[in-house]
């Protein structure tokens, strides 16, 4: 597979088949009575947020969750008619819009809520809203000690309906510290006290990636699970542990653009950071840090080239990478270079980038930008 033959030769393979193979494989693992929202916010971790959701839906996948009411209408003017949760939340002005287009707000402060309810009134209707707790993430959510007088005021609300109590683990990969179990507790505490106020959420939901996996007694009736869709588990779940398993769905590739031999002392690349200490056969990739090449993998990073790793020599610039081929005989115009993915017997993992980078994997396949085409391999096309 190939971006098309009037492009530049540098795309990301997105292989639906394998994201459906792991949602399958969460799935089970997750066990009967525990349905899947699955997180394609930030357009699927990169991975093309329409693609993969029309195929998650096509899979019987029971909800999507995304950032933005705008990523949500992205969805919906693909014709996705999945239930649509945005965690972000609706700003009060897009209240409306985010209701015209059969979306869910999470909720976690007033303005918000008022202005869903002044929303549905209008439209005679009665808006499910999902409550967003603070177990101790200290990110968004209402703060768990405040719950009993959150509960309250969310009664008295005409045109809002609770449909579920939800809250973020802070630390889910963590099995060495007890604080993910807090914060079940603290979340059981407050499901009490919502329904002591008269709320019958359908959904209480909790876990992220690892909490689904790693954590079972945080899978209640619903798991959002984002990174291990994108078969991103090495980074992000708690090692050692049983998981299900997963198949990478991002490759990234290009092809060499030029090829040229220097002779020792020469240099390579912006502020000649490289130095040839023999004669360096240096090959020349279209992609650089505008297409998510980060540029702190100048004389760092590698690639593949024939089935061998090829290190990053010089500065990464803008729109183009150097690397030394020296040792990969035969190595010439056109020949195709792996970025994230196999060639023969090596392969790089966008968790490897995300280890090099001190980052995680899910900023590395993010950080692939609209520059590079997405090219989507589905065989078993359902
Ligand atoms: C992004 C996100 C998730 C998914 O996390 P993963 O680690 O990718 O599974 C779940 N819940 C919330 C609130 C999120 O923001």
């Amino acid at each position: 597979m190939e971006s098309g033959p009037l492009q530049r030769p540098t795309w990301a393979e997105i292989d639906l088949d394998n994201l459906a193979a792991n949602y399958h494989s969460v799935r089970e693992f997750v066990g009967p009575g525990v349905e899947c929202m699955a997180v394609i916010k930030a357009d699927a971790y990169g991975h093309g947020s329409v693609e993969c959701g029309l195929r998650l839906e096509r899979e019987g996948v029971d909800w999507f969750a995304v950032a933005t009411v705008e990523e949500g209408v992205e969805l919906r003017d693909a014709r996705i008619t999945t239930p649509i949760l945005v965690l972000g939340g609706f700003w009060p002005k897009q209240a409306g819009h985010g209701l015209n287009h059969d979306l869910v707000s999470a909720v976690f402060n007033m303005p918000q809520i008022e202005a869903i309810d002044r929303a549905a009134f209008k439209r005679g209707v009665v808006a499910p809203v999902h409550v967003k707790i603070d177990t101790g993430m200290g990110r968004l959510g209402f703060r768990s000690q405040d719950a009993a007088e959150i509960a309250d005021k969310l009664a008295q609300f005409k045109n809002i309906r609770v449909e579920g109590i939800m809250t973020h683990f802070a630390a889910a990969d963590d099995l060495n510290s007890d604080f993910t179990a807090r914060q079940i507790e603290r979340f059981e505490e407050v499901k009490q006290v919502f329904s002591a106020a008269g709320h019958q959420p359908k959904y209480a939901d909790l876990a992220n990636s690892p909490g689904a996996v790693a954590h079972p007694a945080s899978r209640s009736n619903l798991v959002r699970i984002g990174g291990v869709l994108y078969g991103l588990g090495g980074d992000v779940l708690p090692k050692g542990i049983k998981a299900p398993e997963l198949r990478p769905v991002m490759s990234v590739r290009s092809r060499i653009a030029m090829i040229k031999t220097i002779t020792s002392g020469e240099t390579v690349g912006y502020s000649r950071t490289f130095t040839a200490q023999n004669e360096t056969v240096v090959a020349t990739v279209p992609i650089g840090y505008h297409d998510g090449f980060r540029r702190a993998r100048s004389n760092l990073g590698g690639v593949i080239v024939r089935g061998k790793y090829a290190p990053v020599i010089g500065r990464v610039s803008m729109d183009w990478i150097t690397i030394d081929v020296t040792h990969i005989a035969g190595a010439q115009f056109g020949d195709l270079v792996t970025i994230i993915g196999r060639d023969q017997d090596s392969e790089i993992k966008a968790e490897d980038i995300a280890a090099e980078l001190g980052t995680i994997s899910y900023e590395v396949t993010c950080g692939f930008s609209e520059r590079v085409p997405r090219i989507y391999i589905e065989k078993n096309k359902i």
